[in-house]
C-alpha cells in the first residue's frame, strides 16, 4: 500500500490550500465511511518518483471553542494512527497559539516523523517568523505559502525523505 501523509493543524492555517496544491489536478476522494472519518479528504500525490496518499484532516470544523479543540484533538489522533508521516501545519501570521500547543502535545506521543510547515510566509519579510516554531522541538520548520506556492517543493522533499 502507498504510504500515508496526514496534514494536521488547527482551523484556518491553510491545510486545505496546501492539500490542493500538493494533489494538483488529481481527484480528491471523500472517504465514504460512516462516522467521524467521513469528512476527511484523501488524495494521491507523487514527488521524486515516490507515490503517497495524503489526508486533509480539516473536515470537521464547528463553532464553539471547546468543540473546535476537541475536534482538532480527534483529527490529530486519527491522523497519527493512520499516517506514516505527519505534516503539522501552523500559521506564520499568528505565531504559536494555544491550539497549536494542544496539537503538539498529541503529536509528541505519536512516535511518527513530524514535519512542521509554517504557512503564510508570503514574502521574504516574513521568513524570520518561522523561528519561533522551533520551540515545539520537532526540528527545522519549513516556511511555505499556499497563496504563492513557495516552499512547497522543500516541504515535499522533507515528506518523501521521511516516507
Ligand atoms: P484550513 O482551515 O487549515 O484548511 O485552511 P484553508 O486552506 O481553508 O485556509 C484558511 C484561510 O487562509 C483561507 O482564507 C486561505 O485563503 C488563507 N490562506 C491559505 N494559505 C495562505 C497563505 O499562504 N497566505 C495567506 N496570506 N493566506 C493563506
Ligand atoms: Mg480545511
Amino acid at each position: 500500500a502507498r504510504p500515508v501523509v496526514a496534514i494536521v493543524g488547527r482551523p484556518n492555517v491553510g491545510k486545505s490550500t496546501i492539500f490542493n496544491r500538493i494533489i494538483g489536478d488529481r481527484l480528491a476522494i471523500v472517504e465514504d465511511k460512516p462516522g467521524i472519518t467521513r469528512d476527511r479528504l484523501y488524495g494521491v500525490a507523487e514527488w521524486n518518483g515516490k507515490p503517497f496518499s495524503i489526508i486533509d484532516t480539516g473536515g470537521i470544523e464547528i463553532d464553539g471553542e471547546d468543540i473546535i479543540l476537541r475536534s482538532i484533538r480527534m483529527q490529530a489522533e486519527l491522523a497519527i494512527e493512520e499516517a506514516d508521516v505527519i505534516v503539522f501545519m501552523c500559521d506564520a501570521m499568528t505565531g504559536v497559539t494555544q491550539a497549536d500547543e494542544e496539537v503538539a502535545q498529541i503529536l509528541y506521543r505519536s512516535g511518527k516523523p513530524i514535519i512542521v510547515a509554517v504557512n503564510k510566509v508570503d514574502n521574504m519579510g516574513r521568513s524570520d517568523l518561522i523561528y519561533e516554531f522551533y520551540s515545539f522541538g520537532f526540528g527545522d520548520p519549513i516556511g511555505i505559502s499556499g497563496s504563492h506556492g513557495t516552499g512547497i517543493g522543500d516541504l515535499l522533499d522533507a515528506i518523501v525523505t521521511n516516507l
